[in-house]
């Protein structure tokens, strides 16, 4: 998650930098260096930005974009930790002190965009609810009705799952997994890239249901936060761009409140606060370190390498076992 955070800055800075660079230079064919037809936008190179993940594509008629890079993106560890595709919560054995008490989330950026689910007055709200925790929103529709990806992302589980009946939970670049319940229908198998607005199924009421409706939810780290923090579901909209998550909020006891003062605050930090936050993320990036795995390395050989121990490298890589096979090219983090 820090990393995503540095590289929406990094995007944000590239972003205003390619501005104020079209404003000081005229076009390539107003003085006469481009040796491309101008304007019929075609591909003509690509640009590293630092991270893997991420590529611009310059085209000939001096505009460009960025492009993702999924090859990079399935190894992150965003996408390879606590990953399984049959259980709705992977993260149990996660402890919930170590979730951050603040987390911004970038929930679109020059390369990330949203849709909306389904747009409709939420019916039901997230919390307690008879008693129990819902731990979703419930919008009403007609049995049929096509349900949209919200963010770009890779589908987690896609099948059958008890009180969700069919289900499809995905995760996403910004850290967050939705899930879909309910549904008649599911178009997408596990595994499987997507992006926002890409149909996920059709609405229905399976599973313990008294009628067609979407049940959404939002989940970070595995824990359901109210889906009205993010998502004004009658406009169909984001609520803001960037959306700083507190761990408080992790809790079927929290819900969203309406033009909290609180919630205004947190995103509107001091200058101070926010470069004390930016030094502290500069500085945990900085002390990362990765090995990339080579035939005849061990654990313990790569601990000795690095001054460090196997249980510190496991409890840097979820999923990491001292007895675990390490396959050849596969990155993990020694410090
Ligand atoms: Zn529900």
């Amino acid at each position: 998650m820090k990393r995503l955070c540095v590289l929406c800055l990094l995007l944000f800075h590239l972003s205003a930098f390619a501005q104020v660079d079209s404003l000081s230079l005229p076009s390539g064919s107003d003085i006469g260096f481009t040796n491309f037809a101008k304007g019929s936008g075609a591909a003509i190179d690509t640009l590293d930005v630092g991270d893997r993940r991420i590529q611009i594509v310059l085209k000939d008629d001096n505009t460009w974009y960025f492009i993702k890079n999924i090859e990079a993106l399935a190894e992150d560890e965003l996408f390879t930790g606590y990953w399984n595709e049959h259980v709705v919560n992977p993260y149990t054995k996660e402890p919930f002190d170590s979730i951050r008490f603040r987390t911004t989330i970038c929930l679109v950026d020059s390369v990330s965009r949203f849709v909306c689910p389904h747009q409709g007055k939420v019916f039901s709200k997230f919390g307690i609810r008879h008693g129990r925790p819902h731990t979703g929103c419930d919008i009403p529709y007609p049995k049929g009705t096509p349900v949209y990806c919200a963010f770009d992302g890779r589908v987690r589980l896609a099948e059958v799952h008890r009180g969700y009946g069919n289900l499809v939970i995905v995760r996403h670049e910004n850290g967050l997994e939705t899930a879909y319940g309910h549904l008649s229908r599911i178009d997408v198998r596990s595994g499987q890239w997507v992006h926002a607005g890409d149909l996920i199924g059709l609405g229905g009421s399976t599973g313990r249901s008294s009628g067609p409706h979407l049940h959404f939810e939002t989940r970070y780290h595995g824990h359901a936060f109210d889906p009205q923090w993010i998502i004004d579901f009658e406009s169909g909209t984001l609520r803001k761009n960037a959306f700083v998550l507190r761990r408080s909020y992790l809790s079927p006891y929290s819900k969203y409140v309406p033009q909290s003062i609180d919630e205004e605050e947190e995103i509107y930090m001091s200058e101070e606060q926010i470069r004390a936050e930016e030094e502290r993320i500069a500085k945990e990036r900085a002390a990362m370190k990765y090995h990339t795995i080579r035939s005849g390395d061990t654990l313990s050989g790569i601990a000795k390498k690095y001054g460090t121990t196997v249980s510190k490298i496991c409890s840097l890589n979820s999923g990491l076992k001292p007895t675990t096979t390490l396959s050849i090219g596969r990155k993990i983090r020694v410090k």
